[in-house]
């Protein structure tokens, strides 16, 4: 087995030998082509029908296998993009760095990749993949065939092509044992994958994560010491794969992940540092934050990427507005320029669309005004468009341990009373209107002012109203 493998990933050109599959029969993998989409399977057939090769590949092959539900089904062809497209009437050849054509079937999308082959070529001598002097791969769209395709996979698991005709699965690496070991593997020299594509290291943490995988010995001993390959990818791109981390149900896992093997802080080097200082509040409340985004994914409740970057860029917006306080500048005015300063920071390395950086701060800057509800200011606020998510950042608060002396239960019981009982609530607020006593700070270190329940001077200090 294993000299296959070297023959396969480490001929001496350094590109793919051909190679013999391991050809896997349906009484082993035990799927069945009604296991893939109707969409996929017409976009096969319709392939094949025109003499092309066609299989299903990747995510969808491991996900059946492992009896998931996978959330798309791609194919893989030898037709090139432009004879694809001619194929479908409704079809997009999409992409640059590397060309797919997305095929619409019914309400169905199936992403159609030409199969792809390996390019020695340093920096410009083949325009259609293009690598860097140190390694990294600008473009990958030089085609070729199958054998070649399965070596540019990723994961060994993540190469596995299902032939729905004839309902087999070849397997050129493996892929098929790593998935009933579980095991996480990278394709090829991790030193020459990792480093043509970093990526990578993000997405091993993401599938060790969702599928519950191990990392291979060596695929794991690259990771950790490698994480500042990730400085050259592109924020955009860093960007994407920030909500294929985030949003896939598996947050928590994947930060614990992201931080065991140090690549938190090449994706959000604030919270990286702030969460080495602070072993308390901040912690639990990310986490927090992370679990009741599982659970809404879990359960099918909207997410929204703002309100996931709020959480996690609050433990900096917060520490450096208190610091701007204590060096006298106003609340308001303290966490604005915070949360400006870390934000503009931030985008250095993931690039924060507007649509999600705007209600970020919006969520942010609502933590003050939240707690200032006399007269007629809650009924108004209940109107700004970030209301809930501004109030379930309150109770996300208070649920991660600190004190806002109730607030989130008020909004609560405002939300549910009716006008009277809201005019009620809306008066007592202004009654017990008093100064509140200022709290000492007794010139706490750094290492403690983040941690502990009492995180009250950013929000309202109490039920009492004071602005
Ligand atoms: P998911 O369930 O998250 O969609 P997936 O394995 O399908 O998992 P995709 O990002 O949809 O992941 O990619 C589809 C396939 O394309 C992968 O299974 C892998 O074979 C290949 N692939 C994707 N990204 C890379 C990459 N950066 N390098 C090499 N191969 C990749
Ligand atoms: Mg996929």
């Amino acid at each position: 087995m294993l000299k296959r493998l070297k023959n396969i990933f480490f001929g001496k050109s350094g590109t793919v030998a051909e190679q013999e599959p391991l050809v896997i029969p349906p009484s082993k993998h035990g799927l069945s082509p009604e296991s893939i989409s109707k969409g996929a399977r017409n976009v096969v057939e319709v392939l094949e029908g025109a003499g092309f090769q066609a299989f299903l590949v990747g995510g969808c092959v491991r996900d059946l296998l492992l009896g998931h539900h996978p959330k798309d089904f791609d194919v893989a062809t030898n037709a090139t993009p432009e004879q694809v497209k001619l194929l479908f009437r409704r079809s997009r050849i999409i992409g640059r760095r590397f060309r797919i054509v997305h095929v619409h079937m019914g309400r169905e999308m199936v992403e159609v990749t030409t199969f792809r082959a390996h390019h020695d070529s340093e920096s410009g001598s083949h325009t259609d993949g293009v690598k860097t002097a140190q390694g990294l791969l600008l473009r990958d769209n030089v085609f070729g065939d199958i054998g070649e395709d399965a070596s540019r996979r990723d994961f060994t698991v993540n190469a596995l092509y299902y032939h729905p005709t004839d309902n087999t699965i070849y397997d050129y690496a493996s892929g098929f044992e790593h998935i009933q070991e579980r095991k996480l593997r990278i394709l090829g020299v991790p030193e020459t994958r990792f480093r043509e594509d970093p990526v990578r290291l993000l997405r091993a943490v993401r599938f060790a994560a969702k599928l519950n995988f191990e990392l291979e010995q060596q695929t794991e001993e690259y990771i950790r010491p490698h994480g500042h390959l990730l400085a050259e990818v592109p924020p955009a791109r860093l960007f994407d794969e920030f909500l294929k981390l985030f949003l896939s149900g598996h947050a928590l896992k994947t930060f614990q992940l992201l931080q065991h093997y140090q690549l938190l802080g090449y994706l959000f080097p604030e919270t990286d540092s702030q969460l080495k200082y602070d072993e308390g509040f901040y912690r639990r409340f990310i986490e927090q934050a992370l679990i009741n985004t599982d659970h809404r994914i879990i359960t099918n409740m909207r997410v929204t990427p703002a309100f996931l970057l709020a959480a996690l860029l609050w433990p900096a917006v917060k520490e450096l507005s208190r610091k701007l306080e204590r060096e006298g500048t106003a609340p308001i005015h303290a966490l604005n320029q915070a949360a400006a300063m870390v934000s503009a920071r931030q985008v250095e390395r993931i690039a924060l669309p507007r649509r999600y950086s705007q209600p970020m701060k919006e969520i942010w800057d609502l933590q003050l005004r939240l707690g200032r509800r006399s007269g007629n200011r809650a009924l108004q606020l209940l109107e700004h468009p970030r209301f809930r998510a501004g109030y379930d950042f309150v109770l996300l608060r208070e649920q991660a341990g600190e004190d806002l002396a109730g607030l989130g239960q008020w909004w609560t019981r405002f939300q549910e009373a009716n006008p009277e009982l809201q005019s009620q609530m809306m008066t007592s607020v202004q009654d017990s209107r008093k100064r509140p006593k200022r709290r000492r700070r007794s010139g706490r270190s750094r290492k403690s002012s983040g941690s502990g329940s009492a995180q009250t001077d950013i929000a309202p200090s109490s039920a009492t109203d004071n602005d």
